[in-house]
């Protein structure tokens, strides 16, 4: 009897080791929110979370800043307990303290994704704007930085004087991966059909460290000049991935950009190579491919996956 208890109290303290070391395993995660221009940060912000708790590799807790219309100089989240900050915000630019704080975060090898309207704000914060890599509108010109986009086979850098940030309608569109073998891509269809968004072109920036991973068409531009979509930056220690995919309408019916499988997959996979280097993640059989695109509605990962 005494060694069926010994060996029972043996497996219930390996159990609650192992769920200890699970739990351990989560990627800590941030997401910034609280004031958008034109979006619903609510539900965006609520949209991310669930994309990244549904798939069972993030911790997430929220930081929300305090309204537009309130000092916001009181809002410093603890940046440096967390492996990753996601942002999903569009407001007040931050105190020169929290600035330093994030910086610093960033530069000692914190992980940092942007997720859309997110390359708007902070166009008066150099080092965010080189966090960034890139950004548009919010008065950015030539002043701040190169317009990059894909051009016959390579990167163009183009100084050319102008504003920065445009979309139009919103539409379905190609993606294509410019650097298939980078983590985040890795066996991912090459080009795949993302469902109707905005389609953010004109961004400019400093562009320093920067690797553009995708690119996309706009029927607006040049025709032979493709926007990035998806990009990393190098910042210090730090890493950055940035998905201009992703609006969020005023409604929970208008999220259908976020409920994009290439979307989703893309950003998990872009949050966990952020926050630790590498990508984990199998290659799922739901995703879109060339001028097929899927949803995960409810942004869950479907049962048989
Ligand atoms: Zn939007």
């Amino acid at each position: 009897m005494k060694k069926v208890l010994l060996t029972l109290f043996i497996f219930s303290l390996t159990c609650i080791c192992s769920d200890q070391l699970f739990a351990q395993k989560k990627i800590k995660t941030m997401i910034v929110t609280g004031q958008e221009g034109a979006h619903w940060w609510e539900g965006g912000s609520d949209g991310l979370r669930q994309i990244l708790v549904n798939s069972g590799l993030f911790s997430v807790d929220m930081a929300i800043t305090p309204p537009r219309n309130e000092d916001i100089s009181s809002f410093n989240p603890d940046f440096k307990k967390y492996d990753l900050v996601v942002f999903s915000y569009g407001g007040k630019t931050f105190s020169e303290k929290t600035r330093k704080s994030f910086e610093e975060y960033v530069a000692n090898g914190g992980g940092v994704v942007l997720v859309h309207a997110s390359v708007i704000p902070f166009s008066d914060w150099p080092a965010f704007n080189e966090i960034a890599g890139m950004g548009g509108w919010g008065g950015r010109n030539e002043k701040d930085g190169p317009y990059v986009y894909w051009k016959e086979g390579r990167i163009v850098y183009d100084y050319a004087p102008g504003s920065s940030g445009y979309h139009g309608l919103q539409h379905s569109f190609t993606i294509t991966h410019r650097q298939p073998d980078h983590p985040i891509l890795k066996g991912l269809p090459v080009e795949w059909l993302h469902f109707k968004d905005e389609l953010y072109a004109k961004m400019r920036g400093p562009a320093k460290n920067m690797q553009v991973l995708a690119t996309t068409y706009d029927v607006k531009g040049d025709n032979t000049r493709h926007e990035p979509m998806l990009w990393t930056v190098n910042y210090g220690k730090g890493k950055v991935f940035v998905t201009l995919m992703g609006h969020a309408g005023n409604d929970p019916e208008l999220r259908y950009s976020m409920e994009c499988t290439g979307f989703q997959v893309t950003l998990l996979r872009g949050a966990e190579w952020a926050a630790t280097g590498q990508v984990t993640q199998e290659v799922p059989e739901d995703f879109p491919s060339k001028g097929v695109t899927t949803l995960r509605k409810g942004f869950k990962v479907p049962d048989n996956l």
